[in-house]
């Protein structure tokens, strides 16, 4: 069942989707993080039909989390779900269509596009892509539990909620040498957990964090349970070769293991990397023409908000020149 989100919020869900069924589109965006938001402001403004379908979690990754004081224009910081209800009354109020539902086809074969989201079944003339990307999760029954609570996905992001504590990042790899170096800035200590005793990780990388005193690797090991009252306050370690268990304190726990791009309902559909990525050739568009993609779905790099709703914008350029060029909107 799919819901309709109206102009009051994300939460006050009252339009049926049936009134929207077989409708067609300018333009079909699907994921509603800060790129598919920033797009929606983009074409709705520019008077194209524009429809997001958001996922069944509207606002993406910043929906988990808490302060965000790297999003320019609020000084005093802003949580993620108020960024994001805002991004979405930004965009409602242009006139954004948004349906709340997972994508679970997609035709993009024959003009128009065809996308189906549970009942709902849409065309349009072009189909923006920015469903994200997801951090790759420990596994561990204890790790939702303080998701958000000293478990953290974005050391960029809530690096500085834990100054002077003793900080856990788990990951061999440039993401996690590189954040654990940045965590530094702020904890006393940084311990780094790999599953291996090599890292995954550049020459470069590795050299700063070896030469950095607050660094202490702990190799061939796992954390297997995280423990607290309210919040992170224990680990316990596993060595993975001598099958030893030990508990130690740290006061928060990044996991840098990877992401994984929300683009298994594309495959074989648009073109993606080794890695599921989907591929861009020149901006934001995809192998096929009408098809665009923004945000994390394409940008393993940057992964950030702001990056986010950069290409958001300009996938809505791109898209906004692509109709007018075809002449499929006047
Ligand atoms: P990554 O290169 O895939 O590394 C993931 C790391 O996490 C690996 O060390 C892996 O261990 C470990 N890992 C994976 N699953 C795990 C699990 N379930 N439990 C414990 N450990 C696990 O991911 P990334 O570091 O996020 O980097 C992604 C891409 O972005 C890379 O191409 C990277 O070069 C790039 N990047 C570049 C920069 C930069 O240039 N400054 C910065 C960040 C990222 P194993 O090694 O044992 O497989």
């Amino acid at each position: 069942m799919n819901n309709l989100a109206n102009e009051s919020g994300r939460n006050d869900i009252d339009s049926k989707l049936e009134d929207y069924t077989g409708n067609h589109y300018d333009v079909i965006i699907i994921g509603s993080g800060p790129a598919g938001y920033t797009a929606s402001i983009y074409t709705s403004r520019a008077k194209l039909k524009t429809l997001i379908i958001s996922g069944t979690l509207p606002g993406g990754q910043l929906m988990t989390t808490t302060e965000v004081e790297n999003y320019p224009g609020f000084p005093s910081g802003i949580t993620g779900p108020e960024l994001m209800m805002n991004m979405q009354q930004q965009s409602e109020r242009f006139g954004t269509k948004i349906v709340i539902d997972e994508v679970t086809e997609v035709n993009f074969e024959n003009r128009p596009f065809k996308i189906i989201a549970g009942s709902l079944t849409a065309t349009a003339d072009s189909v923006l892509i920015s469903t994200g990307a997801s951090p790759r999760k420990l596994g561990i029954p204890s790790e939702m539990n303080f998701s958000g609570k000293g478990v953290s996905y974005c050391a960029t992001c809530d690096g500085p909620f834990f100054r002077n504590q003793d900080i856990v990042v788990v990951g061999g790899g440039d993401t996690a040498l590189e954040e654990a170096t940045f965590l530094t800035k702020f904890g006393k200590s940084v311990k780094i957990v790999h599953r291996r005793d090599v890292l995954r990780a550049s020459k470069i990388l590795q050299e700063r964090a070896f030469e950095n005193e607050k660094i202490e690797f702990i190799w061939n090991s796992a954390v297997v349970d995280i423990k607290g009252d309210n919040k992170v306050s224990m680990l316990t370690l596993k060595n993975l070769k001598t099958g030893e268990v030990r508990t130690i304190e740290s006061g928060g726990l990044f996991v840098a293991i990877g992401h994984e791009p929300n683009t298994s309902v594309f495959r074989n559909k648009v073109d993606l990397d080794d890695k599921g990525y989907i591929k861009v050739y020149g901006n934001t568009r995809t192998n096929i023409e009408g098809v665009f993609a923004a945000g994390d779905v394409h940008d393993h790099r940057y992964r950030q908000a702001i990056t986010a709703a950069g290409f958001g914008c300009m996938a809505a350029l791109d898209i906004e020149r692509w109709l007018s060029e075809r002449k499929v909107k006047p």
